[in-house]
């Protein structure tokens, strides 16, 4: 299974998915780049989850500064309370989260990557919250952190969002955008970094409904998957015993990654919490006024929260298959055509007998509607293996045929099928086997 991981990452880097940050300097922890395939992958991601989110009447879409007032991070609880046990060793100046040591190593205060003995210092509360300075001048009056989550954001432009498009409870703010955590240990690829994307929504209800919407949206969430092409098979609840500070109740949708299973999203019923807390720290009302009933409401909330990235890594880890074929290796990424970054391969057989000019035009007309990719160089069989391993859907080839019928060849990545259809109708057949695309779901 460890394999699969390394594949991955590998396949990730050698086919311009994703590379290190700063890799020439020697990187830098906890920062990954979206390379040009991972880039259209992210934004395929982003796109299906804004579609679905805010492609609806009771939710509006938000995109508010990563900068915030610092109060903002004292109402929320996170200058309090969103810390990590922290312990160094002295021997050999490694960092470790204290509640993840063993009780052995806790009371022999010995440390887990040299072994030694009594070297631990005491657990400090080490702040996740990434600092920084607003203005020329370095001092504490000009402090902000950089937001740990994009909730926030949505919480102060409620009664904005909600005056300006004229909502009655209930209604949804929807953010996708970057978060910051300064994760102590840093890990599994794209998992866990200090630098990432989230795609959260804020569903604003009336007191007393909350546990019916938390249902409702548990539901949403976890269909949601499929249409990025996540077998449900592959994922499982978990509830959390332990809640946070804001929260009443708490779920998260886990995938069983190559390392084992971990959380992609968190459905939250985080009551009238944050509202009630930044009423208390802005001293504004953020009640919302109730024509019917004549009556001022403080509103509770259900939050849906994922990070983009880490759904960017599931789509990945899951797409990655190996099998043979004939003899010999083949390496496919089989991505839902929805996210898959290029939604066709284009080539021409042989390079003469006008079969390129024939494809080029061919390609100039679908990369009007989406990425393709053209390709002349090397045998048929290459072509078709280099867009298997990026997840290519459909391969497009013209050969002699073509120039007497204006036919092509279609092949499909995962079945490798192959039938011919007219050039005329190619848009309308690549969009239709698109949307019908099926994956084994169950
Ligand atoms: P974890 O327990 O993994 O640290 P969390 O419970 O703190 O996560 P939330 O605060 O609920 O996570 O954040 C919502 C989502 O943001 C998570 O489900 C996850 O997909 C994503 N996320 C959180 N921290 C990171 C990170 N360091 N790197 C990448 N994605 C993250």
């Amino acid at each position: 299974m460890a394999d699969v991981m390394d594949n991955t990452v590998s396949l990730c880097k050698r086919k311009g998915f994703i590379f290190q940050s700063s890799e020439i300097y020697g990187g830098l922890n906890g920062c990954w780049d979206y390379g040009p395939l991972g880039v259209e992958l992210l934004r395929n991601i982003k796109e299906t989850w804004w579609r679905a989110m805010t492609y609806r009447e009771d939710i509006e879409g938000l995109d508010a500064s990563i900068l915030m007032h610092p109060r903002v991070w004292e109402a929320s609880g996170h200058v309090d309370n969103f810390t990590d046990p922290l312990v160094d060793c002295r021997s050999c100046k490694a960092r470790f989260r204290e509640d993840l040591l063993s009780d052995e190593q806790r009371s022999a205060g010995q440390c887990p990557t040299c072994g030694n003995k009594e070297v631990l210092t005491e657990p400090r509360a080490f702040n996740l919250m990434f600092k920084t300075y607003v203005g020329p001048v370095e001092e504490d009056g000009s402090r902000v952190f950089m937001r740990p989550e994009t909730a926030q954001g949505s919480y102060v432009n409620f009664l904005n969002v909600q005056t300006a498009m004229r909502h009655k409870l209930p209604f949804g703010v929807a953010q996708i955008g970057k978060a910051f955590r300064n994760e102590i240990n840093t890990r599994n690829f794209l998992f866990r970094t200090r630098e990432f994307e989230q795609m959260e929504m804020q569903y604003f209800v009336r007191p007393g409904t909350e546990d019916e919407w938390y249902e409702y949206w548990k539901e949403e969430r976890w269909k949601w998957f499929a249409t990025i092409g996540i077998p449900t098979r592959k994922l499982r609840w978990c509830e959390h015993e332990q809640l946070a500070h804001y929260a009443r109740a708490a779920v998260d949708i886990e995938y069983e990654f190559p390392f084992g299973w971990g959380e992609i999203e968190g459905v939250h019923n985080r009551g009238d919490y944050d509202l009630t807390q930044h009423e208390k720290l802005s001293g504004k009302s953020l009640k919302y006024f109730d024509d019917a009933s004549r009556e001022k409401i403080l509103p509770s909330v259900v939050e849906t929260a994922m990070g983009a990235s880490r759904a960017c890594m599931v789509c990945l880890v899951d797409a990655y298959h190996e099998e043979e074929v004939e003899g010999e290796k083949r390496v496919v990424m089989r991505f839902h055509p929805r996210v898959a970054p290029l939604k066709a391969g284009i080539f021409p057989l042989v390079k003469r007998d006008g079969m390129p000019e024939v494809a080029r035009k061919i390609t100039a007309d679908l990369r009007s509607h989406y990425p393709v990719f053209y390709d002349e160089r090397g045998a048929i069989g290459r072509r078709y293996r280099r867009m298997d391993e990026v997840g290519t859907p459909f391969c497009i080839t013209v050969d002699s045929q073509t120039l007497g019928d204006e036919t092509v060849t279609v092949r499909e990545r995962d079945s490798m099928a192959q039938d011919r259809v007219p050039i005329a109708d190619l848009r309308d057949q690549i969009s239709r086997r698109m949307e019908a695309w099926e994956m084994p779901l169950n």
